[in-house]
């Protein structure tokens, strides 16, 4: 039995303070959510403040971001050990968002995911069609080749320590949800491609979080789905109560 997780991405929103503000809210909603993994990513600059807010309850913090690399001659980039000092658990890795306005690719995000995986921190691998592709009938492809490039030499045993979040383009930020019954076709065929690259152990164990417009009232339909196991929420985890709502509705 996979237990869902429900991670927030807060983008580049929140100054320390009111990430300070939104932090407490939660650590009072969400104080005995023992049956729900709960991942905060707020920007850089509030990830201390946040992680010392949750650090003695159950909720963990993840960052948006993490460099391949160990260290030195990289301007702008943060590494594993510098997450690591400040308590994060989970990297959230080749958000759309850093695909689209960054040029991230699938070799660099693969490097990333290698990195983290090595230096026990947690990768969430952000994969997804744009409408172009879905209008196309190319989601499957497209996905596909998201899991296998994002994926590429990580061991079977590796599997219950990362997560896929499957998150259309099309309906980030966009009020656009997937059906749940697009987003279960898609997240059956990714436990498929796990499957077929390292195993039917691994495709089990593997958790896959739908992205996209989650909201608490479409949440208990979509976390309902058999290969749903959680939700990357953007929008609705700036505001306590809607993402104590969704983190509600995993439970
Ligand atoms: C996201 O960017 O990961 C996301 C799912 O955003 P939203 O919930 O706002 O669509």
């Amino acid at each position: 039995m996979r237990k869902k997780i429900i991670a927030g991405n807060w983008k580049m929103n929140k100054t320390i303070e009111e990430a300070i503000e939104l932090a407490n809210g939660l650590k009072l909603d969400l104080a005995d959510c023992k049956d729900v993994d709960v991942v905060l990513c707020p920007p850089f600059t509030a990830l201390k403040s946040v992680s010392d807010i949750v650090s003695e309850t159950q909720i963990a913090v993840g960052s948006q971001n993490m460099s391949s690399e160990d260290e030195g001659a990289y301007t702008g980039e943060i590494c594993h050990t510098m997450l690591k000092e400040i308590f994060v658990r989970y990297v959230i890795l080749g958000h759309s968002e850093r695909r689209q306005y960054y040029k991230e690719n699938d070799f660099w995000i693969n490097k990333k995911v290698v990195k983290a995986l090595e230096k026990n921190l947690r990768p969430i691998l952000c994969v997804g069609e744009t409408l172009e592709d879905r209008e196309s009938g190319s989601t499957e492809k497209v996905v596909e080749v998201q899991v296998r490039e994002g994926l590429k030499d990580v061991a079977a045993e590796s599997y219950t320590e990362l997560v896929i979040a499957y998150e259309p383009v099309w309906a980030i930020g966009t009020g656009k949800v997937a059906t749940a019954q697009q987003a279960q076709d898609v997240h059956a065929f990714i436990r498929g491609v796990v499957k077929d690259m390292v195993g039917a152990e691994a495709a089990d164990a593997v958790r896959i979080q739908y992205g996209g417009s989650m909201k608490p009232d479409n949440a208990v339909e979509l976390l309902g789905q058999p290969d749903i196991d959680g939700g990357l929420i953007g929008g609705a985890a700036l505001d306590a109560t809607s993402f104590a709502g969704i983190v509600k509705a995993a439970m």
